[in-house]
């Protein structure tokens, strides 16, 4: 059914930067081709970019603004750190966009967005105008929920929650650990990026131990009391780890409430936690120049529109991917690829006047527990008038055989690869 425009696309909302839509200013669209810019090249970012620049056929001139030469995915990572991939395997360039799709690849940091002039500001002076602008910077961390821990001593205690230089030192720092040493992990509360993302890091450092230091062990002081795919863990972890993980609810520590880089612990509600290597994933909200842009609420996190993921607060504005309240759907690479897709069909009929449907939302999550031995949550969505609204899902069962987990492993791998190319050309 094609999709009647909603108020919103007609620019008669008002931004909540306190902008009223009627006085922004900005004629629609400038003279020649509409002008679509994407803040952010990860899953969301990018493969927004690359949708609209193919399905417009060039007639939306599309811009992307990425603050790196490159994007490492948070997605396997974790088995980067467990030895089944190497890091150039995770790392992707954006040359295709630019030579395949005639995207505008600027690298540059994106400071600010000034909704009435339609520009955003790059940390290096220059002002980029829109017509359209989609915002997909991902997360930024809340380091000082913690006393002590801050972005200046992740070289230490990394989070590692963001792929890149980050997941090296980490996988540099567990080859060092001698064999007997002790790992500890602190998984962030709800919600945050990828929930079942901690507990497959578990099962691969445990993978590592196993294979190279036996004697060593894992805790994890978590900031919850249930976490995803709980049941399949633990049993992943009894069947091929026994002994070696811990799993600390909050209402056993009370949660970390300080980090001690020069001790290597945590001080947490009870008992200090010692460790040989630390990984300290803190609380998270949307990406910063989201906030700059006043795209956030008071959680924190960009309230959209579940049809088109239209911000509600500042007109001409999109935001996609971790950074948005999608209600029911997780943070993932899936569900950002996902958006974007749908919203590349909302921004082409705003620009264009191309056709646009109810829009259809998914989501799979897979994690390695062990070698050919994965399970993996997903669910379909759909946009109702309150919310992206679960319509049905399924999860892997505990106590399933040999032979599915690794059929399920296989799907794994064959995701990432069409992922990847889904998303950089
Ligand atoms: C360990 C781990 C494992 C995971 N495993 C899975 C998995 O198996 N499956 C899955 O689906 N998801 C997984 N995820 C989650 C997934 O990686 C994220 O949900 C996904 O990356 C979100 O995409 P995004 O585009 O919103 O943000 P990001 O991937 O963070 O991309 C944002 C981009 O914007 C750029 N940027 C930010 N701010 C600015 C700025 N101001 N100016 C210019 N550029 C900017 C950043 O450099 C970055 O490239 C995992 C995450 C982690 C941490």
């Amino acid at each position: 059914m094609n999709r009647k425009f909603t108020r919103r696309e007609f620019g008669i909302m008002a931004g909540a930067a306190g902008v009223a839509a009627s006085s922004l200013g900005a004629p629609a669209i400038a003279q020649g081709k509409p002008r679509l810019v994407v803040i952010g090249g990860g899953p969301g970012g990018a493969t927004i970019a690359r949708y609209v620049a193919k399905d417009s056929k060039g007639a939306i001139d599309v811009t992307l603004i990425e603050a790196n030469a490159v994007h490492t995915t948070c997605f396997f990572s974790n088995l980067y750190l467990g030895g089944f991939r190497t890091f150039d395997s995770i790392t992707h360039g954006y040359n295709k966009l630019a030579s395949d799709y005639g995207i505008t690849v600027m690298k540059g940091f994106a400071i600010g967005v000034d909704a009435a002039k339609r520009t955003v500001s790059l940390a290096g002076g220059e002002k980029v105008s829109y017509d359209k602008l989609v915002v997909a910077p991902g997360i930024d961390f809340m380091f000082d929920a913690y006393e002590g821990y801050s972005e200046a001593v992740t070289s230490t205690i990394t989070h590692a929650w963001k792929a890149g230089p980050q997941t090296q030192v980490l996988k540099r720092q567990l080859e060092a650990m001698d064999d007997g040493g002790v790992f500890v992990i602190a998984p962030p509360p709800n919600p945050f990026r990828c929930p079942p993302g901690p507990y497959e890091r578990i099962s691969m450092v445990a993978h590592y131990f196993k294979q190279h230091k036996p004697k060593s062990k894992i805790i994890c002081v978590d900031a919850k009391d249930k976490f995803s795919k709980q049941g399949l863990f633990q049993e992943g972890w009894d069947t091929h780890y026994d002994g070696m993980v811990e799993w600390l609810p909050l209402k056993i520590t009370g949660g970390v409430k300080a980090v001690d880089v020069k001790g290597m612990a945590l001080h947490t509600g009870g008992d200090t936690i010692k460790g040989d290597v630390i990984n300290v994933i803190p609380p998270q909200k949307a990406g910063n120049i989201a906030l700059a842009a006043g795209l956030a609420n008071e959680s924190g996190w960009c309230p959209i529109d579940p049809f088109t993921m239209a911000s509600t607060r500042v007109a001409h504005v999109y935001v996609i991917g971790d950074s948005s309240i999608a209600a029911q759907m997780p943070k993932s690479g899936f569900s950002a690829n996902s958006q974007a897709k749908s919203c590349a069909m909302a921004i082409r009929h705003a620009l264009t006047g191309s056709k646009a449907f109810d829009p259809r939302y998914g989501n799979t999550c897979w994690s390695l527990i062990s070698p050919d031995n994965a399970v993996k949550v997903g669910a379909s969505y759909k946009a109702t008038a309150e919310k992206i609204a679960k319509t049905d899902g399924f999860i892997s069962k505990t106590g399933e055989d040999e032979a599915l987990r690794a059929t399920t492993a296989g799907e794994a791998f064959g995701w990432y690869d069409g992922i990847t190319a889904d998303i950089f050309g």
